[in-house]
């Protein structure tokens, strides 16, 4: 089995040990690789160093979109993100606004090291906590879409309430691949993601939900770790090693048996990523 979304490279969630463990169980347990998303520059850079120390590990890129409400850092001018661009492992913190990031992802996919980097993502829209600045999460997530078609790789997409937006936005490209990562819309947006192709990522939250369902051959495992810990473990702080109770879970609902499971979303997750 694949964990297709996990954040186990952040060390506000995770010690070196507790990461060590996990990656152990993980074995034991029969997750045998596992993607670690990026959310703003920085934590991507995180989850880059984090899977070249560790086999099996992949890692994405993307700008989330609730880096534009952040204010972590001050704003810089453009010279400062030339150099931050051309040395990928400094630490330059980066307030996000959208005619930024078109520059700085733009430098970046001469310069980070393409091993082991699997997909553009989480980027999406986020209209459940953010009522505005619409405009800006749409301009960010066109230019995330951009940098995934100029380096030939699929997306994960982050989208909350924004599916009307969403479908509009994607369809103005050609060639898009990806994952719907949390899916926890209705029936209708479901269909609508299916018949454009895209996987759908099942995790914790469909355990005690009543999410409509993907099928099978379009599903993705995933625990979005450290969030959403899946029944029997709700509350508790979710890791990839849980993945197994995703998969029990879907085999329940799809009555059929948890190696069919294991084996159709890891050739789903193996074909997207190309892993
Ligand atoms: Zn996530």
């Amino acid at each position: 089995m694949i964990d297709s979304h996990c954040h186990l490279h952040d060390s506000e969630f995770f010690t070196p040990e507790e990461q060590a463990d996990i990656l152990q169980k993980c074995q034991k347990v029969g997750v045998e690789k596992l993607i670690c998303i990026g959310t703003s520059h920085e934590d991507s850079l995180k989850a880059c160093e984090f899977a070249e120390k560790h086999d099996n590990v992949y890692w994405a890129y993307g700008v989330h979109p609730s880096e534009l409400y952040h204010s972590a850092g001050p704003d810089v001018d453009k010279a400062t993100l030339r150099t931050a661009c051309s040395n990928p492992s400094s630490r330059v913190s980066l307030r996000y606004t959208s005619s930024y990031v078109g520059t700085f992802a733009g430098s970046l996919c001469a310069h980070l090291p393409h091993h082991d980097l699997v997909a553009i993502g989480e980027v999406g829209l986020e209209y459940h906590y953010y009522e505005d600045r619409h405009d800006e999460q749409i301009k960010l997530f066109e230019e995330m879409i951009d940098l995934a078609l100029r380096n030939d790789l699929p997306l994960i997409f982050h989208i909350r309430e924004a599916f009307d937006d969403f479908f509009s936005v994607i369809d103005n490209f050609h060639g898009v691949r990806g994952v719907v990562h949390s899916f926890s819309d209705n029936k209708k947006n479901l269909k609508k993601a299916l018949e454009r192709d895209f996987y759908i990522g099942v995790n914790g939250m469909a355990t005690y939900s009543t999410l409509p369902l993907p099928p099978l051959e379009r599903t993705l495992l995933e625990t979005d770790a450290p969030f959403l810990a899946p029944v029997p473990h709700r509350g508790e702080k979710n890791n990839p090693s849980y993945i197994p109770d995703v998969a029990r879970w879907l085999a329940e609902k799809h009555q059929t048996d948890l190696k069919t499971v294991a084996e159709v979303t890891t050739k789903n997750t193996e074909k997207l990523f190309d892993i």
